[in-house]
């Protein structure tokens, strides 16, 4: 396999085995992991080859900002879910082929290497880094010690403020400051405007929030998988709906952005109990969650899961359930939620039975979805990426809906159909407590700025591309509207949850730092 035409026809072709009419770059790499003959030859592309012939192609900076994933070293989970397997020598239910896990894995579990090692292969196939994602995985991230967490991310960010120069990784040399690597990071080449982790709902509290915010997290994913106190009691969670409820409430109250990892066909769920609960996250204000990943229970050996299924207890959805019940919640969803990931994170050939072990599980939704005529309404099926036309006209929309006891307004620049979004802003209006985190009077946060299209660089002297709608003032307007929103409702300050990377861009906007927000008085 040597040029793109090799690859369309490699893709057209195991789109064709696997009965779907689009296969993603991941499920390619899944495909080729798992599915071809282990020995090179004949019809086995050298896999330098296939990935480098993936990357090369735009994907991954179309949504504006690049992902970096970093996984935190092997460590006990606090829970004891019956599904979930024990795998020697990597964080609990992450699968070993997984590219972020090999990274690691090659790497140590070294958070400087990992992100340095995933920078050098994004620079080298023609991405601009300048904005990266840092999105921490592993384990549960609040039952890590604390020494470790600031270790770790600090690591992250000197990573990214060294990326580029010399690469320092003797260990007796180096005594990193988080706080100061913070500040640099703001001048750096490799800026990080977003850093997430995934942590639990009952390790929520005002104290671990007011932490997050000192180690410049923006972003919480919450393994959530249903909300029925029921369900999560069979599958040992070890906590209820009501964690789950106040958890999102202080993430949300003290600017965070939210995401929710969900499990359908747990341990005494049905598809219709299932469907009932996505209903449930989207319509009830206790809930609500700004991101959504989908993960289907995979049954595996080694769990408890796998004696009360050969028992007779539990049986696994067909492929032709799961598909039907990811089209109907696809059909539900709220503009305003991002369908991050709709995936099995275990090999196929370690499920025992049932509809998750499809290879590409998104892929046929969206096969399915097509021939039935329907559109998912989910922010990544509508975002820009490619389909940006200059010529096309903008309008900007809002979406207000209350949660948490707040009230969120959900600003956006799209297209007259809804069908390009370009760019969006979340604005929380609340006054309840936030963790004391939040200066005085300020209960107006902006939790999310995001353009999106093809990203361009940020130290450039603002110069933009033809392609590119990044940088042409739709941000601005979208925090200026959010702003004149603020006011009207009698907020004295407007505060944002910044990352450290774009603190810069909020100070140009006359923003200050202040207890680690961005705030601007509004008088
Ligand atoms: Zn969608």
């Amino acid at each position: 396999m040597e040029t793109s035409k090799d690859l369309d026809l490699f893709r057209r072709q195991m789109a064709k085995k696997h009965r779907v009419t689009c296969l993603s770059n991941s499920d390619l790499l899944k495909i080729y992991h798992e599915n071809l003959p282990k020995k090179s030859g004949k019809g086995r592309p050298s896999l330098f080859a296939l990935e480098r012939l993936l990357i090369k192609r735009p994907m991954r900076s179309l949504s504006g900002v690049v992902n970096v994933s970093v996984l935190t070293k092997p460590y006990p989970c606090p829970g004891k879910c019956i599904f979930c397997p024990t795998q020697k020598n990597i964080p609990k239910s992450y699968l070993a082929k997984e590219p972020a896990v090999q990274r690691a894995i090659l790497n140590k579990f070294d958070p400087y290497q990992q992100v340095w090692t995933r920078l050098l292969s994004l620079k080298e196939t023609g991405h601009p880094i300048d904005k990266t994602e840092i999105r921490i995985i592993g384990g549960t991230w609040s039952y890590y010690p604390k020494k470790y967490q600031e270790w770790f991310i600090a690591e992250c960010f000197r990573a990214c403020n060294e990326f580029g120069g010399r690469k320092i990784t003797n260990y007796e040399l180096r005594i990193t400051n988080l706080r100061k690597e913070q500040n640099k990071n703001e001048r750096a080449k490799c800026r990080v405007v977003s850093l997430a982790v995934e942590t639990r709902p009952d390790y929520i509290n005002t104290q671990e929030i007011k932490w997050m915010r000192e180690l410049g997290i923006t972003k919480v994913e919450l393994g959530v998988q249903t909300v029925d106190d029921k369900i999560l009691n069979l599958n040992q969670r070890g906590h209820g709906v009501q964690e789950i409820i106040e958890a999102t409430r202080l993430l949300k109250n003290a600017g965070f952005k939210v995401s929710y990892q969900m499990m359908p066909n747990l341990y005494g769920s049905t598809l219709k109990k299932d469907l009932a609960v996505f209903k449930e996250i989207f319509t009830n204000p206790d809930f609500k969650p700004d991101f959504l990943k989908i993960y289907p229970l995979a049954l595996v050996k080694n769990t408890q899961l796998y004696n009360l299924y050969q028992q007779g207890k539990f049986k696994p959805y067909s492929e032709k359930e799961l598909t039907k019940l990811l089209i109907e919640i696809k059909k539900i969803i709220p503009r305003w939620i991002r369908v991050e990931r709709i995936i099995r994170d275990i090999p196929s050939n370690e499920i025992v039975e049932g509809g998750s072990k499809i290879l590409n599980l998104r892929a046929m939704v969206v096969t399915q979805m097509n021939k039935q005529g329907v559109t998912c309404q989910c922010i990544r099926c509508r975002e820009v990426g490619a389909r940006y036309d200059p010529k096309e006209k903008l309008y900007l929309f809002r979406e207000n809906y209350t949660a948490s006891g707040g009230q969120e307004i959900f600003l956006t620049f799209e297209n007259k159909e809804h069908t390009k979004l370009l760019g969006l802003l979340r604005l929380r209006l609340h006054n309840q407590e936030g963790g004391n985190l939040l200066p005085e009077n300020s209960g107006a946060i902006v939790r999310e700025l995001h353009v999106f299209g093809q990203m361009t660089q940020i130290t450039h002297g603002g110069k933009t591309s033809i392609n590119s709608n990044q940088h042409k003032g739709l941000g601005k307007k979208l925090i200026t509207e959010a702003e004149k929103i603020a006011k009207k409702f009698g907020y004295k300050k407007i505060a944002v949850i910044s990352a450290i990377g774009a603190r810069p861009y909020y100070r140009k906007l006359g923003y200050k730092l202040q207890n680690t927000y961005m705030v601007k008085s509004l008088n």
